[in-house]
């Protein structure tokens, strides 16, 4: 038996104050990831802080032509916003390719930011895990790690981000709004996650007394050529082996910009400017598309289980950049299903 406190945040001040006041608490969202780590004993917070009752759910326009995603906006109303559906159309296919509808329900955007791995050493207490506890070493490589990551990882860990709305995020630019006791900063969306090196503890670069209060969009949606293709053991209700969020801006057959981004290969999300500068003016094929693949794929290393993911990275890349050109994006079919 675990004892913890409950709290109910007040205002945004009022949650920073609770936070900075104790290195035990952490904040309770939607509680679709933290409660079952509490259930696993991988979490133990001495206090949460509930913050479902700020007033952080609304999605509202920015000044420049784009979107402001308050954090508590729920997964669910996100993807069926009209906005996003008409706007942002990949960023509402990465969402419904996730979990259930029932989670969506639940989970809201700042917290599946801050989701953590899915690695099953993680979550099994009774195995070496760098994540959970630093320096008792890492169960995946030389383990089960089918799941884990190809690219950027390091031998501390190897676990991969296992979000899909924060790939479309990372490729749609999207900047994260965090506020805490010295006020208020906007992060870079591919600056906020962060590869494991030697803390693998540390998933982000958020502070421990700071609070997300919204995700912004810019306001280029890529809403004519985009795709976002997620590859899992299971149809539906399963976790990235790889995901591509491709869009594409394209004139008379020629690329005139390109967005990349990669989930289930790395600790996050990952987007390749390189990659994406070899599609720029290049024209709109296969061979382009699959010269971009080697590009991003350039430092892909497989730990035994995982080495198949190298090729399924590569035939997944080309493949949704071809649907985004094509205009035909494969997961419209999701959205029927709501
Ligand atoms: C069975 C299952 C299948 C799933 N499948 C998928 C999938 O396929 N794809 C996918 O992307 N996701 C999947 N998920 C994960 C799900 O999307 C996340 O659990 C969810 O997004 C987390 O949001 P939440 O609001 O419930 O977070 P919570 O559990 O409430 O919080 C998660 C973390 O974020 C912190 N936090 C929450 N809000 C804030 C904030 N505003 N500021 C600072 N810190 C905050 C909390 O302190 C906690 O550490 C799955 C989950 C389950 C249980
Ligand atoms: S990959 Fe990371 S999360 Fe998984 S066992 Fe190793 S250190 Fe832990």
């Amino acid at each position: 038996m675990n004892n913890f406190d409950y709290a109910r945040a007040t205002d945004v001040a009022d949650a920073v104050r609770r936070i900075a006041a104790d290195k035990g608490a952490r904040f309770v969202a939607g509680g679709t990831n933290l409660i079952d780590l509490m259930k696993e004993g991988v979490a133990r917070p001495s206090r949460l802080i509930d913050i479902t009752h700020l007033p952080l759910d609304r999605v509202e326009e920015t000044a420049d032509g784009g979107l402001r995603i308050g954090a508590l906006v729920r997964n669910s109303d996100l993807a069926w916003h009209p906005q996003i559906a008409a706007r942002y159309p990949l960023l509402a296919s990465a969402i419904l390719a996730g979990a259930s509808a029932q989670l969506r329900n639940m989970a809201t955007t700042g917290g599946n930011l801050l989701q953590r791995t899915r690695c099953f050493y993680f979550y099994d207490t009774t195995t070496p895990c760098n994540k959970r506890e630093p320096g008792s070493g890492c169960s995946a490589v030389g383990g089960v790690n089918r799941m884990h990551a190809i690219l950027g990882a390091s031998e501390h860990c190897i676990a991969v981000h296992p979000s899909d709305m924060c790939v479309a995020l990372a490729a749609l630019e999207a900047r994260v709004l965090a506020t805490g006791p010295d006020g208020g900063r906007s992060i870079p969306f591919a600056e906020f996650h962060r590869l494991p090196g030697d803390r693998a503890e540390i998933d982000t670069n958020l502070r421990a007394d700071e609070i997300i209060t919204a995700v912004e969009l810019p306001a280029q949606g890529f809403a004519a050529n985009y795709s976002y293709l997620k590859i899992r053991d299971r149809l539906s209700y399963a976790f990235a082996l790889v995901a591509v969020a491709a869009a594409l801006e394209t004139e008379d057959g020629t690329v005139k910009e390109a967005r990349l981004a990669l989930g289930g290969v790395a600790h996050k999300p990952w987007r390749d400017r390189d990659a994406e500068a070899q599609l720029s003016g290049a024209p709109a094929t296969r061979a382009s598309f699959a010269r971009a693949a080697d590009v991003l794929l350039r430092a892909a290393r497989g730990f035994g289980h995982s080495d198949f993911k190298i090729e399924l990275a590569r035939r997944a890349i080309v493949r949704a950049l071809t649907q985004a050109a094509a205009g035909t994006p494969q997961s419209q079919a999701d959205k029927r299903i709501r």
